[in-house]
């Protein structure tokens, strides 16, 4: 009897594994996390992954026959329908089939979407935009990823590109961006984006105590400093995040007049600083926005680092039922 998901969630730094039951409980709640091999190539990384797979197989004493399938998210943009990672510069994957892979290597069926797209798909079937027709979802951590749930069904666009949320440029001379355009919003507001400016702010003589924090030592510099210190009170600290927060909000007001969705979710590391951007954030969406948008339709996320594993489940028993 067919009782049991396999569940991956392979990002750039972390793969996670997870076994899920038919119904959509996550086993024991037990979420096995590896770093990912994306620095060796496409098959470290489907070695990894299989290794990962393996060891939730034993954890649970689950034997092959009971898995009914296997849910991937991985890095986009992702070719959907037959589960090959179409480019992946910095994890040195390119047109490579993870799917049909993974089912020459356990004989179940294969689903796999990108990472944007299940954190979309994962928040509209169980997450705080549960069972709304039209659903926006971006990651603000490392990059910004992003994902769109369109009445009721992931929408990949043409060419398996839609969603790229990250890529829209909101300071057209800005930084040049990997992607081609300049200012994008992974440039300016993503993790990465924040450490980066606090780095370049540290070494122009600007005084915070996140900076002391980190001993004026630039490769110290992070952005969890940077939230202590907003708590302290630290005025380059407070002024930074309400920056982030006009950031967000044109950004968002772009994503909300193109799609107006029901509600759109933010998740991501840089959102447990959300108390000190979410003000600003949704006075600049407002100010831009061409329709009203009350508090309620930007919500963020809680399952956070699992959203992905949540969305890969939905994938694959959708897909098998
Ligand atoms: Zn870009």
């Amino acid at each position: 009897m067919k009782q049991y998901y396999l569940i991956m969630d392979i990002g750039m730094t972390k793969t996670t594994c997870a076994l899920f039951t038919t119904d959509g409980i996550c086993v024991d709640d037990y979420f096995y996390v590896i770093p990912s091999q994306t620095a060796f190539g496409a098959e470290a990384v489907l070695a990894n992954t299989k290794n990962a797979l393996d060891h939730i197989l034993e954890h649970f004493k689950v034997d092959p026959g009971s898995v009914a399938g296997i849910g991937v998210g991985g890095p986009g943009p992702l070719d959907a329908a037959r589960g090959v990672i179409i480019d992946s510069p910095m994890m040195g994957v390119k047109n490579f089939a993870m799917a049909d892979r993974l089912r020459e290597i356990y004989h179940v069926p294969v689903a796999m979407d990108n990472d944007g797209n299940l954190g979309a798909l994962a928040e509209q079937r169980c997450g705080v935009a549960k069972g709304m027709s039209n659903v926006l979802y971006m990651t603000v951590s490392t990059g910004c990823g992003g994902g769109a749930v369109l009445n009721g069904q992931i929408h990949r666009g043409s060419h398996y590109s839609a969603a790229e949320f990250g890529h829209i440029s909101i300071d057209p001379e800005g930084e040049k961006c990997p992607c081609g355009n300049r200012g994008c919003v992974e440039m300016l507001a993503s993790g990465t984006a924040i450490t980066r400016r606090m780095r370049a702010d540290l070494l122009a003589g600007k005084k915070s105590m996140a900076f002391e924090a980190a001993g004026y030592d630039p490769d110290k510099v992070k952005g969890a400093l940077l939230t202590e210190a907003a708590a302290a009170g630290d005025e380059y600290a407070l002024a930074f995040y309400r920056q982030e927060g006009r950031y967000l909000g044109q950004a968002l007001a772009v994503y909300f007049n193109c799609f107006d969705p029901d509600v759109f979710v933010l998740g991501g590391g840089v959102t447990k600083a959300r108390a000190y951007f979410h003000e600003e954030m949704m006075r600049e969406l407002r100010e831009r926005a061409i329709m009203e948008v009350p508090d309620d339709r930007v919500k963020y996320s809680v399952m956070n680092d699992r959203v992905v594993a949540y969305g890969a489940y939905y994938l694959i028993k959708e897909q098998t039922a």
